[in-house]
């Protein structure tokens, strides 16, 4: 669990701060004033990040502040102050953001910023522009909140590299470039197929409303106009990571088997039926033997452990296919490698679960797969269909086996 360093003297607004940290999953330290803060720094600075209260009893400008930042922490700014001086001076001084104690959200808000900078740590951006001052302002911006970043001079660089790293999730572009240009860039993003789409945020030093309207048509999700405010830009940021954060939650809902997590069926399918007919690609089938003993013998619970860990040796060792449930004990894999690497990784596979004493029960438990294997060019029904013909027939002959469909006269 990580944790959040909390400095504030108000022995109320220290308690709710506290226990919100918490109910957002840290660990919350706390220290009342800037000598406790000192102490508690001496013996650890191993904290996500530390919300701090600008004004101390012992330390009533702001001190807090940099006796934090230097010792690498990450900084959150609470402030009762109203005057746009002192909001300057935090902002001046390379903090994550200050939140204003005006109100009683400001808490919320402060909790929101931390799983915010929690889930940074998951996400990829791509800074495309050809200044090499603004790209290494906006870098350090942004790797300033945990965010990984990847730099790129032009809409050119730009593709290689998403070609490259389909993980990033935001790309924060220029405009005028050279050789493919901000608008060029976010066509062509959006013209790629991809598993997963990623944010997009424009960036212009045009004060013209035509080329914002011309951004977001291109589909871009935002746009910033150069120079930018720090608070401004970081609220884009995380309303496009928030909602990129969103659609992947959906995504794997929607795709991946809960029990397993591998592809469900519906990915599996959806997937495998855009492949072009006249590609060779070969699928498996692969069933538990006599799976209904192992509920009625260990019940339910025990049956699921045993999927689940059946799943994870499969996906391990077909680590370059796609590996799906198809429903109950029964799994998919289809792959366009070598046919012979293939049902040699099945093969393998189909060893290793014979070998294993599963760990889910108290009592040794062993148990065995059929595979069926079908490859040939044509459409994913028919080769479900041979792929089901070839796994009947290690069933018939005595199960613990893998069976290639016999399509000699096929290829
Ligand atoms: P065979 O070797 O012929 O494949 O025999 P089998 O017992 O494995 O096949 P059968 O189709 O008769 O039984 C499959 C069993 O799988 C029945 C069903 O209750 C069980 N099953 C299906 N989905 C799940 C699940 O998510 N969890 C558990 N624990 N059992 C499941
Ligand atoms: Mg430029
Ligand atoms: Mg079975
Ligand atoms: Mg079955």
């Amino acid at each position: 669990m990580e944790s959040v360093f909390i400095v504030e003297d108000s022995r109320s607004f220290r308690m709710l701060a506290e226990h919100e940290v918490r109910q957002c999953g840290f660990h919350p330290v706390t220290a009342t004033c800037l000598t406790e803060a000192q102490a508690v720094i001496n013996h650890t600075t191993d904290f996500m990040c530390a919300v701090l209260d600008y004004n101390l009893p012992d330390a009533q400008h702001g001190e807090i502040i940099d006796v934090c930042l230097s010792v690498g922490l990450k900084v959150i700014v609470l402030t009762a102050s109203q005057t746009e001086k002192v909001r300057a001076k935090i902002l001046a001084k390379p903090v994550i953001d200050y939140v204003p104690k005006d109100n009683r959200h400001c808490i919320q808000a402060v909790c929101s910023l931390l799983t915010r900078l929690s889930r940074n740590k998951r996400h990829h951006v791509l800074v495309v522009d050809d200044s090499f001052s603004l790209r290494k302002h906006i870098v350090t911006l942004l790797e300033r909140q945990y965010l990984t970043v990847l730099e790129a001079k032009d809409g050119e660089q730009a593709l290689t590299i998403l070609a490259q790293k389909p993980d990033i999730s935001l790309i924060i572009t220029d405009y005028e470039m050279p050789k493919v240009d901000g608008l060029q860039l976010v066509y062509a993003i959006r013209k790629r197929e991809t598993e997963l789409t990623q944010a997009i945020i424009g960036l212009s030093g045009h004060n013209e409303s035509a080329l914002t309207a011309r951004f977001l048509k291109a589909g871009a999700n935002d746009y910033l106009t150069k120079p930018f405010n720090q608070e401004e830009f970081f609220c884009r940021v995380h309303s496009c990571l928030d909602a990129m954060d969103n659609e992947r939650r959906l995504f794997t809902l929607a795709n991946t088997d809960f029990l397993t997590q591998l592809w469900n069926r519906r990915y599996f399918f959806e997937r495998n039926e855009q492949l072009p007919d006249e590609a060779c690609k070969h699928l498996a089938i692969i069933d538990v033997d006599h799976f209904k003993r192992v509920n009625d013998e260990h019940g339910h619970h025990t049956g699921d452990d045993v999927l689940i860990e059946v799943a994870s040796m499969l996906a391990m060792h077909c680590p370059d296919d796609r590996v799906a449930r198809l429903g109950g004990e029964e799994f998919g894999i289809l792959s366009q490698r070598k046919l012979t690497a293939f049902t040699q990784s099945l093969e393998n596979y189909r060893q290793a679960v014979a070998d294993r004493v599963m760990t889910v029960t108290d009592l040794p438990l062993r148990i065995t797969v059929s595979i069926g294997v079908a490859s040939r060019s044509g459409n994913l029904t028919e080769l479900l269909l041979l792929a089901d013909k070839a796994l009947y027939q290690a069933k018939a002959s005595g199960r613990n086996q893998l069976v290639v469909f016999d399509n000699s006269d096929t290829q």
